[in-house]
């Protein structure tokens, strides 16, 4: 299961590879953000750069509005240090994941959280995050940057994959399988339309479930509910503040 994960990432790396000078612009700012740190010193928005960067990278990266160049000076934009602190943080949790849960060695750990830095969004980065308890440094002993999920408010998330019988009406997901080998009721599902990357949107739960799928409803029983796995488009289900969770377990305490 390990390898089908990171052979089905590799594929989508490939197709993401094509975008080659983006990853050079990327590489640029991770650079940066790593040759500040080790004097000691954070990268800031504003910082006036003095790099040998080669024209087609430093041209692309003015594009995107990552860097500024003004007269004769070259500086880095708000956009463009956060671009450099997500792929920072996506990196080091990459290299978590990697040797700490999927038991990579430290040299696979390496190459492969180059490649998904790139791939993972801020949210994906979040649940990972949170899976692994909000760590505050990577395998190599450098800081992390925080993200929302490790900040004053404690943000629950869940599974990247649930059942569809876990979202809430009113939520939308996409398909990304269906839990039965059951050829019969693999087809009968398939004809109503869930197929993997198809986007449902959860009507109602009680008392059938009924799904809406592109402009036809459909319902379901809980079973059948059941073996459809779903991606929810938003995954944060409950922000609690740290001072109500505090109050509660003072007052459980009596
Ligand atoms: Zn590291
Ligand atoms: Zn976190």
């Amino acid at each position: 299961m390990v390898s089908g994960l990171s052979d089905n990432l590799r594929k989508i790396h490939r197709i993401k590879g094509r975008c080659e000078t983006q990853n050079e612009v990327d590489e640029l700012l991770e650079k940066l953000w790593s040759e500040y740190e080790e004097r000691g010193e954070d990268l800031r928005p504003d910082h006036t750069l003095k790099l040998d960067i080669p024209e087609k990278v430093l041209k692309k990266a003015i594009d995107l509005g990552y860097l500024e160049e003004k007269e004769d000076t070259l500086s880095l934009t708000q956009s463009g240090y956060e671009r450099a602190r997500q792929l920072i943080r996506s990196h080091r949790l990459a290299e978590r994941l990697l040797a700490d849960i999927l038991d990579f060695s430290e040299d696979e750990t390496e190459n492969e959280a180059c490649r998904y830095e790139h791939l993972l969004d801020e949210y994906a980065i979040d649940s990972v995050c949170s899976l692994l308890g909000h760590p505050r440094t990577c395998p190599h002993g450098k800081k992390i940057p925080e993200g929302r999920c490790c900040t004053e408010v404690e943000i629950r998330y869940r599974p990247l994959v649930v059942p569809l019988t876990e979202l809430t009406p009113g939520e939308e997901a996409e398909v990304k399988y269906l839990g039965t080998v059951d050829s019969s009721r693999l087809s009968h599902l398939t004809s109503f339309g869930f197929t993997p990357g198809q986007k449902i949107y959860l009507v109602r739960k009680r008392p059938a479930y009924v799904v809406k799928i592109d402009e036809t409803m459909v319902g379901l029983d809980d079973e059948i509910a059941r073996l459809i796995f779903v991606k929810p488009t938003r995954n944060i289900v409950a922000k609690v503040s740290r001072r109500n969770r505090f109050f509660r377990w003072k007052k459980s305490e009596r």
